[in-house]
């Protein structure tokens, strides 16, 4: 027997852990600077490391209090009704989640290039087609409500990133708005604010209160440092979010995940910690790398270093992970994740040797 015909899916494979780039290198894998997936800097919060210890005890139990909990602190926190906090298996679960409460067979979904390569793997798992929009490097990827509508043709979910993957340039809420204005009643904006805390832009939440067809997506992958326990969550009008359950995994987030959650939320120095060290690392790799920039609102820097293949190998040679863009489309840019001052001066200091040996 086969699976069905996935020809037109794309196969993820995950970036090599840093053990696997080290052993191959004979480098140390303490010594190495991973600054390629944009985590976060500091790691979780001691405060979720503590949880995830005390909660081992209870992993027998399937995790009904711990998910509820997570839920009502998070509504609050959003000022919303718990039915709107749709949890999911990462950001990426909470896409899944949305996906299959919106696509029927064949329907499109429009998706920004350079983008996030999960919005069209989601859509298609769940037997939907996709559309792109161009952000465009000529106008400095530019987001604006023009960019995205001139490629517009009916689709049932439009992605929106904001802070972008990798660019950092940002969707102002009137051009959210005005997206969702201009596109049909039954096409849902979804915005993905997966760097919602690294800006001091607000978020596109007010729409959910004016529209029906907004969401959201957050995680705690980033500023919150749990990308491995996999947990996120969407936001959605209050208007279907019943739909969820009818569409969600049992428990999609797990007792460790939630507990781990709940501790992260409690600790607001770590966050905003991460959000400080951000902003300054951004300012130092603007200023001192030996490449064009641009201005980001996310946890890493886009950069235009020539051959990016060529530069991220020879960086990689020294130590120092970054994120080759070509599989964005964009062959000559790397991606810097912030790293703490220690890490993002070295990580510099060896990208301009690379870019001067390698790059342009
Ligand atoms: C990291 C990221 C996410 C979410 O990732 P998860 O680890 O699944 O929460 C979503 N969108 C973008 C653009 C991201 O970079």
């Amino acid at each position: 027997m086969n699976p069905r015909d996935l020809s037109a899916h794309t196969a993820y494979r995950a970036g090599r852990g840093i053990e696997e780039v080290a052993r191959e290198l004979g480098l140390d894998p303490d010594a190495m600077v991973k600054l390629s997936s944009n985590e976060n800097m500091f790691g979780p919060s001691p405060r979720a490391v503590e949880a995830i210890r005390e909660s081992a005890e209870r992993m027998h139990s399937y995790p009904k209090a711990s998910h509820a909990d997570l839920v009502e602190r998070l509504a609050e926190m959003w000022d919303a009704d718990p039915e709107q906090v749709w949890l999911g298996n990462g950001g990426d679960g909470a896409l899944d989640c949305l996906a299959r409460a919106m696509l029927d067979p064949g329907q499109r979904v429009l998706v920004p290039d350079p983008g996030f390569a999960y919005y069209p793997m989601s859509a298609r798992y769940h037997h939907g087609e996709v559309e792109e929009y161009t952000l465009s490097k000529a106008e400095d990827f530019a987001q604006t409500a023009d960019a995205v509508l001139k490629d517009y043709d009916g689709e049932r979910i439009v992605y929106l990133t904001s802070p972008h993957n990798p660019t950092g340039k940002e969707f102002t809420t009137e051009a959210v708005r005005e997206i969702a204005e201009r596109t049909d009643d039954e096409t849902l904006t979804l915005v993905d604010e997966a760097y919602g805390e690294f800006t001091d832009s607000p978020s596109a939440r007010p729409l959910l209160d004016e529209r029906d067809d907004v969401a959201l997506l957050r995680t705690f992958s980033k500023a919150y440092g749990l990308a491995g326990v996999r947990l996120g969550y969407a936001l959605v009008p209050e208007a279907w979010a019943d739909a969820y359950a009818r569409i969600n995994t049992p428990f999609s987030a797990s007792e460790l995940a939630c507990r781990a959650g709940l501790a992260a939320l409690s600790d607001d120095d770590h966050v905003e910690r991460s959000v400080e060290t951000a902003a300054w690392a951004r300012e130092y790799i603007y200023d001192e790398l030996d490449a064009p920039t641009w201005e980001s609102a996310g946890n890493f820097v886009l950069a235009e270093v020539g051959d990016a293949a060529a530069v991220a190998d020879a960086a990689q040679a020294e130590g120092v992970i970054v994120r080759d863009c070509s599989s964005f489309g964009l062959p000559e840019c790397v991606r810097i994740t912030c790293g703490t001052e220690e890490d993002t001066e070295q990580a510099v200091a060896v990208l301009n040797d690379a870019i001067a040996e390698v790059g342009q």
